[in-house]
């Protein structure tokens, strides 16, 4: 988890040509990282909108503006593809399903873990648990839970009209787009791959100027599959980049052996922490960035810091013992 450096996302209110048949806005966010990217693919008829923003009125009053600018209606969106159901990509899907009629295409397993948040009150299941393994102070996570709460209403139930497990394409106009599975930020989070034109809808999985949260799920290695994901599509051929955050950019194999180097010195820094001292996966947090995180970005940081630590302990560099209730690793 890199914060972007420098360079601020460009914000226009109207759709851009990145590449033809496809446009491309950032529609504002209530957090750090301001923008977030959906992007309208010509299909035969009408389009294939991928992501929805989050579910607040500026974001809703931009692509209402944007599309009305470009002379479109919502039922000009006859499909909607989510790369993974965090709240800046999925908030609005539900309201834009109503208003557009459109399909709604997203991974089985985001689906399903789309579910278990919401059944589970519109939040993880597994969140106080990890929290208090973790060894978050009291105080701490009830600014964390009062994030969790400001942003319950982006969690809608969905009934996805089509569910992808990876390799299914979708036909538009500029030829069929491919769906890759690619674990790791998100347990079901896919790109959109087009072979012939070397265009590559990357969600979080590529983000030019940050490395994607890393976030810890129950039985799963979750760095094991980001980084494995991520040395799948070193293969491909990739011209254009279009993130879920930020400017389109190309790079693609030089930012993959970037951020799996990142993720193996982050490894190599928490093994030098826990062989100092055992220690909570909270009081790493303190440690490795080295400075005030706001309470959502604590919570990835901790969820980040067990992913790694998940990742490690498989390996056998390290393991934990229970400090009533909280867990200390060491080696
Ligand atoms: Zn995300
Ligand atoms: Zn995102």
């Amino acid at each position: 988890m890199r914060q972007p450096e420098g360079r601020a996302t460009i914000m226009t209110s109207e759709f851009r040509e990145v590449y033809p048949d496809i446009l491309a806005l950032a529609l504002p966010l209530p957090f750090e990282l301001q923008s977030v990217n959906v992007y309208l693919v010509a299909l035969g008829e009408g389009y294939l909108l991928i992501d929805c923003g989050m579910n607040t009125e500026p974001a809703f009053e931009t692509l209402r503006a944007a599309m009305e600018a470009r002379g479109l209606a919502w039922t000009d969106i006859r499909q909607i593809l989510l790369t993974h159901m965090h709240p800046d990509h999925m908030g609005m899907a539900a309201r834009l399903l109503e208003l557009s009629g459109a399909q709604l295409a997203m991974h089985q397993v985001e689906a399903d873990h789309l579910k278990l948040v919401t059944n589970g009150g519109r939040r993880i299941p597994w969140l106080d648990d990890v929290y208090r393994q973790a060894g978050v102070p009291a105080a701490l996570e009830q600014r964390m839970e009062a994030h969790f709460f400001s942003v319950r209403k982006n969690f809608d139930d969905l009934k996805p009209n089509r569910l992808f497990s990876g390799g299914e394409k979708i036909e538009t106009a500029l030829g069929p787009f491919e769906i890759i599975w690619t674990s790791g930020h998100s347990p079901g989070h896919i790109c959109l791959y087009s072979r012939d034109r070397k265009v590559l809808f990357s969600g979080d999985q590529i983000l030019e100027y940050i490395t994607p949260n890393i976030s810890w799920h129950p039985g799963r290695d979750m760095l094991a599959e980001f980084m494995e994901s991520l040395e799948s599509m070193v293969s491909l051929d990739v011209d254009l980049i279009l993130p879920g955050h930020g400017e389109p950019f190309s790079g693609h194999r030089a930012w993959i052996a970037a951020t799996i180097g990142h993720h193996h010195q982050r490894c190599d820094e928490i093994f030098g922490l826990v062989h100092k001292s055992p220690q909570t996966a909270h009081r790493m947090v303190a440690e490795l960035w080295r400075r005030q995180l706001s309470p959502i970005n604590h919570h990835f940081a901790i969820f980040e810091v067990l992913a790694h630590l998940e990742y490690m302990q498989r390996l056998g560099r390290v393991t934990h013992r229970d400090d009533n209730g909280a867990l200390e690793w060491h080696v």
